[in-house]
This record gives structure tokens, sequence and C-alpha cells, in this order.
């Protein structure tokens, strides 16, 4: 190892209290999306950081976009610093936003405990432990004096737990992940310290409805019930398409193994009349709601299906409306619509391309040993990067276990929080650089 190399990783080890206290204060914003608290104050804690330590910082509000209001306004911030000598851009990107605490917590969920060599709370793991060691890695590159061309950005985006379409979808649509503005993209989402994530299966959510005729109650034969007809579909979906999905592998190292098939979740469904509460009181009288009789005229169902690399978007769907085309030939009254609700693609970032290069180069000298390289059973920003952004230099690698994410008494590891940001700026520093032979 070079000596100024030795000396920036020091220079790290010696930010370990800087990089707990900076967790700390970004856990105890409660940003809880939904309905997406406190995004602001978030924001201006990293924007105002940054921008005393020479970044450019912008604050982009996602105006018009699903979810902005005058009471949650979705504000982003994007902080860049410019090298003196012009070259490749490396973006760290992490979302800000954090799902609800939930019941089962021994530590403050909003307190940012340290504990046993780790800080405890909501979203330190996922993932604002890997948003402090990323400003802490390109901190310390700026001090150290090494990086003398290309540009470093950070930023800090909203709404990921829901879909990304304020935050990194928003941005990616005005070029603020493409090139020439960006080169390489880094997502420190917690996927583990030796760990980088290629990319993730594809995604295709659609609304199934089954149509019927309404009748009374009592007489359901003069009817045509809908759920039925849904449950007729259901039946199908769990002895034909399932069992045909556990046997379609992909290559892609998906983590857990669990998720190296396609597979189907039935998200929702509703039928007939709407919900209602119903109680009673101690005669045995009836309180709350009262239902009518009546036969479903009308039965829908959400399916959320993920496809592996293997696999195309148009057959995934085909394959669905096949099965409903088999049972309008074979049973009497059935009808049925079909509607895309959103879908995404598999996607995979080479594993020669450079920031897996050199990010797995710098897991080496870090850590001392290989990367593993995995891919994501559900997508993530990098979805938006690749799409809009036509951006295909990404990854996501940052400290963190992911089976914490949205747990009780999530944590991240303080010694993970320090390694994953030294790796961080030895992979910048590699790729802002002279190109390698
Ligand atoms: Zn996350």
């Amino acid at each position: 190892m070079t000596p100024s190399i030795d000396r920036l990783l020091h220079r790290i080890d010696a930010k370990r209290d800087e990089v707990v206290a900076l967790t700390q204060d970004l856990v105890r914003i409660p940003t809880i999306n939904p309905p997406g608290d406190a995004y602001e104050a978030c924001a201006h804690l990293i924007g105002e950081r940054l921008g005393r330590r020479g970044f450019a910082v912008e604050y982009v509000r996602a105006l018009g976009a699903p979810g902005d209001s005058d009471s949650h306004p979705r504000t982003n911030v994007v902080a860049r610093w410019q090298a003196p000598k012009p070259g490749e851009c490396v973006h760290f990107n992490s979302h800000i936003d954090v799902v609800e605490a939930g019941p089962g917590w021994t530590f403050e969920p909003f307190g940012g405990q340290v504990a046993h060599g780790r800080v405890y709370g909501r979203g330190t793991c996922d993932m604002k432990g890997g948003l402090a060691s990323s400003i802490i890695a390109c901190e310390a590159l700026i001090e150290s004096g090494l990086m003398l061309s290309g540009a470093l950005e950070i930023s800090g985006t909203v709404d990921e737990e829901s879909g990304g379409f304020a935050g990194v979808g928003y941005l990616a649509e005005r070029g603020y992940f493409s090139q020439p503005r960006v080169h390489h993209v880094i997502i420190p989402e917690p996927l583990g310290v030796d760990r980088i994530c290629l990319g993730h299966r594809g995604v295709w959510w659609g609304e199934v409805e089954t149509r019927g005729r309404i009748a009374h109650g009592s007489m359901p034969f003069l009817g045509d019930s809908a759920i039925n007809h849904m449950s007729a579909f259901i039946h199908l979906l769990e002895t034909q398409l399932q069992p045909r999905l556990q046997g379609r592998r992909t290559a892609e190292p998906v983590e857990p193994p669990g998720a190296r098939v396609s597979t189907l979740n039935i998200n929702s469904i509703h039928g007939g009349q709407v919900e209602q509460r119903y109680s009673h009181d101690e005669r045995g009288w009836p309180t709350g709601d009262l239902p009518a009789p009546v036969g479903a005229h009308l039965c829908k169902a959400v399916l959320d299906r993920r496809f592996i690399a293997e696999e195309n978007l148009e057959a995934v769907k085909q394959e669905i409306v096949d099965m409903l085309e088999e049972l309008k030939r074979t049973r009497p009254g059935f009808d049925y619509g079909i509607r895309d609700i959103m879908s995404f693609v598999p996607t995979a970032t080479p594993k020669d391309a450079p920031v897996v290069d050199a990010t797995a180069r710098a897991i080496a000298r870090v850590l001392g040993r290989e990367p593993r390289y995995i891919a994501s059973p559900g997508t993530y920003d990098q979805k938006h990067i690749v799409r809009s952004g036509q951006l295909r230099d990404c990854i996501a690698y940052g400290p963190g276990i992911l089976d914490l994410a949205h747990q009780p008494d999530e944590y991240v590891g303080i010694q993970e929080l320090v390694d994953s940001a030294k790796i961080m700026a030895l992979a910048a520093l590699d790729l802002t650089g002279p190109r390698r032979a």
C-alpha cells in the first residue's frame, strides 16, 4: 500500500466518532414514509454540512410528483464537489426516507443509541448509516488532497420505500443520473460490507378483474359471482403457474437463494360489498354496519410478479392472459379484464464494469478478502438510473445487514461504517483518477 493511500485510510479511522455522530444526527430526524415526514430538515442537514466543505448544493423539490404537497414537500438534495482538473464523476445516492418504527423495539427508534459497537434506530441500516459513510468517505478524500481530477456527488433522495418516483425517478428524468454529468453510481444500501449488488430481478404489477352479475344474496343462482370466478383463477395460479415458476431458475446470484426463481404474490383482493365493521351489543343485536344481501358482480386482485433475467416482460404477462383465456373457454360465464400497474425489467451491471471492478479492488485492499457478488430480489433506485438515466455503471454497496432493514431494533455496526467509508473512498479515487491499464 502506498504511503498516501495509507494516510487516507488512517484519516478515515480517525473519523470513527464523526461517522457515528452523523448517523445519529440523521436517524434523529424521523423521515417516515408514508407520509414523507421531515424530508426538508434531513435534506438541509446534508446540504448545509456539504456546503461548508466546498460542495455546490442544490435542493430539488419534486413539484407535481406523486406525494408532493406543501405539508409534505418531496425535497431532494444533490451536492457536487469538483476537483482541480476535469474528469469522471462518482455519485453516491442514498434515500433519506425510512419506514415506520412499528412495534417490538427495546431501543428508542429515533434515538440513535450506541451499544455493543453498534448504532441502533430506524434507518441506521436502511440506509442512513450508508449515507453517513459516503459523506465521511468523500470528505476524507477531499481533505487528503489525493483527488486531483473528476468530481464527487452525494445525493439524499426521497420516497425510495414507495417507488422513488419523487426521488431518484424525478432526478433521473432531468439528467441528474446521466452522462456527461455522472459516470459511476454507488447506492449505499445495506448489502453488507464485503458484498457488491449488481442489480435486481424484474417486476410486473398488474390488476386482474373478474366480472359476474349482481343478484339477491338469498337467490345466488339467479346471478353469477365474480368472487367464485376469481377463486377459479387463483386456483389456476396456485396449481399451474406457481409450480412452473418454481422450476425457472436464474443464473444471477440473487440473495436470499430462495429468490433465484420466479415468484408471484397476490398482493390484495377485493370483491363484492366494500369492507365493513360488524359489532354486537350484550344482547347480541348488531351495533355496527350491516351487510346487504347481494352477489358480487366484480372482484379485483392485484398481482406482484417478480421475474428473472432469463424471462421477458411480454411473456410474463402473456402467461397470465393465457390462463384467463383458458378459463373463458372452459368456465361458463367467465369474463375478465387485465391492466398493467407498473413494471421494471431486470437489471444487472456486468462484473467487469468500472464501478464493480474499482469497488472489488477496494474491498480486497481494506478487508483482505475477495468480494461476493449478489443481486437483489426486489427493485431499488437502480431501476430509475438504468431506465431514465441510461447509466449502466451502477451498483449497490454499503454497510449493514439487509435482513435488519424494516425490523425492530435495527442497527448498523460501527466498524462496518468505517470499513465501508474506506472502501467508498478508495473506489471513488480509483474511478476519478487516470484510467487504469
Ligand atoms: Zn433502502
